[in-house]
């Protein structure tokens, strides 16, 4: 009796500290969230992103293995500012997971083009509270980290040391490399193009470049051919010399676009995965300035 329940304590400590050591899981919308989650969760968590970084994070299909996968994790990340309108309410709905804690990184950052009166989606703008693609910036990477590591901490306290050491990592690697960035991207200051979505911003912002014009002329909305025609004008008569679209865009209207000025056609990943060489945060940055600077020259 005395042995068994012995053994019986002893299988209990075993498997407790063998729940301690399993990862957290956290699930994320996008790749992006994914990628800086990792670097600052480390081993110490099993992150999950939605989105592939190769599909328009507009438009993502709320799959029932999704739905598994926010039932199961303790935190979610998401963009915010109605990114993932779209999908992300049914599948946390569909989950069923009342202790899931929901995380908007879109706080703690400064909002491009947020609207200063009531919002409408009556012209079908998917952009209704301001610009959601503010990861492509890599300065609200660091903010989106230094929230993450926060957030982290609220759920395994006892791995602080770690998420801030991580953080201070990220935060220092992405810092030189961002320099690095800047250096290239100076020659081609105040540079004027013409992006397909409104989704540059930030990255545009950041470089000190200059958007004559978007093909969609409301986000989210297909062009139509008398805009088409007068964003040519325009880019003949400024010599524009990128159109910039992110890899999930269809190439048809923008090559044809591209064809009549002397602009050329730049395709770029948006998210982390966008590009099988693109695995994490930074190297998503080293892809769209290389081959930014590449157009430009
Ligand atoms: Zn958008």
């Amino acid at each position: 009796m005395r042995l068994l329940s012995s053994s019986v304590l002893c299988y209990l400590f075993l498997a407790s500290s063998a729940m301690a050591a399993q990862p957290v899981p956290v699930v994320t919308t996008t790749t992006d969230i994914a990628a800086i989650v990792k670097a600052i969760g480390g081993d110490h968590v099993a992150v999950e992103s939605i989105a592939k970084g190769y599909q328009d994070p507009h438009f993502v299909e709320a799959k029932p293995s999704f739905v598994r996968v926010v039932n199961r994790a303790r935190m979610l990340f998401n963009v915010g500012l109605e990114l993932e309108v779209g999908w992300l309410p049914l599948l946390i709905q569909g989950a069923r997971n009342p202790s899931l804690m929901v995380v908007d990184l879109s706080q703690g950052v400064s909002v491009l083009e947020k609207p200063s009166g009531p919002v409408s989606r009556a012209q079908g703008d998917v952009h209704p509270l301001g610009n959601p693609h503010y990861w492509l910036d890599p300065r609200n990477g660091v903010i989106m980290a230094r929230r993450i590591a926060q957030q982290l901490k609220t759920i395994e306290p006892g791995d602080s040391a770690y998420f801030d050491q991580n953080f201070t990592a990220f935060e220092s690697d992405l810092t030189n490399r961002r320099k690095r960035w800047e250096e290239q991207m100076a020659p081609f200051r105040g540079a004027e193009l013409v992006t397909y979505h409104k989704e540059w911003e930030y990255l545009i912002k950041w470089l000190s470049l200059n958007v004559l014009g978007y093909v969609e002329d409301k986000p989210g909305i297909p062009p139509t051919p008398r805009h088409l025609e007068e964003l040519v004008q325009t880019m003949q008569q400024r010599k524009v010399k990128a159109l910039l679209a992110s890899n999930y865009t269809n190439p048809n209207v923008p090559k044809s676009i591209a064809d009549k000025t002397s602009a050329k056609l730049v395709m770029l990943a948006s998210s982390v995965g966008g590009e099988e060489s693109i695995r994490n945060y930074g190297d998503l940055f080293e892809a769209i300035v290389g081959k930014l600077a590449g157009a430009l020259k």
